[in-house]
């Protein structure tokens, strides 16, 4: 029976190494941080990962984990409305509002999940969902999952969200959903303007925030902080699985009746299972970490902006940046692997995109900046970038 799909499967495996655009996994043997060790050995700096706090290993987060893992046990083996909410779940949820200043909040596996069943609860076919072109997968499955009309704007273009939100004016509904910070050049969302043209058009606003949150604003608390419009957006998800301690989760937060409905409709809630006690425990105590301190975003922020100021010194050409990515253009797709390459071998672990990832002709590395990083760390990945850079002319 397999044998004729096996056939198709090969073929198809076969096309996609021949294009170049095979996949592969590099082995990691150590914890994540700023410095990891490869299956070869190999010790490298870590500049591709979205451990953007250095919390990933903090130790803080392993000692909650265990000590919730001690009280609560191992795993849920249920999902949360039949008997999988602890009182840990309903402390993390309200520490997610709480940080977000919003009304309530629901969580689940992954924020794919909560992209993915946020939709189709809410917005039925008399209605409109007017999404960026660059909104993350999750957001594009979700849209599709649901049977409102669909809208898409140009990337953070206001112009051309205007003139969508007036297609979309003989809608019940309309939800304007935005990206906080696109991942592949590092630039924020304008929310404050958005949040105007939804005012005017008479639109609920939704931002996804995985790369903004803990990043972005003086305090971390997100492109809401950014434009000082907290409590204005109306839905806003998120993941545990980047600068919140990196190990996997998503959440919904926004006004109450709509998270209210989520628990009763969202099919990603309904039907997988809850988050285990130790994510959660390790949850909780990062969010008061957050209350306590913002000496994390700060040490952040600094190293981006040094990073930066030197890899644009070195004559780099970058993408404007409003986060803790950093994109640095080379455009050729093989470049961008050559390049990736020999930083490696350098020490300095990072990767090169090229498309379908980012459009055609605009071929990248992109580097992610992490409170972990020590000031040595970013002088040696300027170097390494200065030295590849000048052995493949990329600079003088
Ligand atoms: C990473 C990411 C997600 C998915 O988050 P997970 O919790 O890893 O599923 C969703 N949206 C955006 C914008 C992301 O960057």
């Amino acid at each position: 029976m397999y044998g004729k799909i096996k056939e198709h499967l090969k073929n198809e495996l076969s096309q996609i190494r021949e294009a170049g655009l095979y996949k592969s996994e590099r082995i990691i043997t150590s914890a994540q941080d700023a410095v990891i060790r490869l299956d070869s050995g190999k010790e490298v700096l870590n500049f591709c990962a979205n451990n953007y706090l250095g919390l990933s290993n903090h130790p803080e987060l392993i000692a909650a984990a265990k000590s919730a893992l001690d009280t609560h046990g191992f795993g849920m083996s249920s999902v949360r409305f039949i008997c999988g909410t602890t009182d840990l779940h309903k402390e993390l949820e309200a520490k997610i509002a709480d940080f977000f200043g919003t009304e309530d909040s629901i969580l689940y596996a992954a924020c794919f999940d909560a992209n993915g069943g946020v939709f189709e609860p809410l917005f039925g076919e008399e209605d409109a969902i007017i999404s960026d072109s660059l909104n993350h997968a999750s957001i594009i499955d979700g849209v599709r999952l649901s049977k409102a009309r669909r809208f898409r704007y140009k990337n953070a273009d206001m112009a051309d969200l205007e003139v969508q939100l007036q297609n979309a004016s003989d809608a019940r509904f309309r939800i304007v959903v935005t990206d906080g910070v696109f991942s592949m050049d590092g630039n924020v969302a304008p929310v404050d303007e958005i949040i105007r043209l939804a005012q005017k058009y008479d639109a609920l606003v939704m931002v996804d925030e995985c790369h903004s949150a803990g990043v972005v604003g003086e305090t971390g608390r997100g492109v809401t902080e950014r434009f000082n419009v907290r409590g204005k957006v109306d839905i806003i998800t998120g993941t545990l699985g980047k600068a919140f301690g990196g190990a996997i989760g998503g959440f919904t937060t926004g006004k109450r009746e709509i998270i209210e409905l989520l628990r009763q409709r969202s099919r990603p809630y309904l039907f997988s299972n809850a988050i285990p006690p130790s994510v959660v425990g390790a949850g909780i105590r990062m969010f008061e970490m957050m209350a306590e301190t913002s000496e994390l975003q700060n040490r952040l922020h600094q190293n981006t902006e040094y990073f930066v100021a030197k890899i644009k010194e070195a004559g780099f050409d970058i993408k404007p940046t409003k986060s803790a990515i950093c994109a640095v253009m080379l455009y050729d797709a093989k470049l961008s692997q050559e390049f990736a390459t020999r930083l490696l071998e350098e020490g300095i672990y990072v990767i090169g995109f090229y498309y379908p990832v980012v459009p055609q002709g605009e071929a990248r590395i992109r580097v992610q900046l992490s409170a972990a990083h020590k000031h040595e760390h970013l002088d040696q990945a300027i170097a390494a970038f200065t030295k590849v850079g000048k052995i493949l002319g990329v600079i003088q």
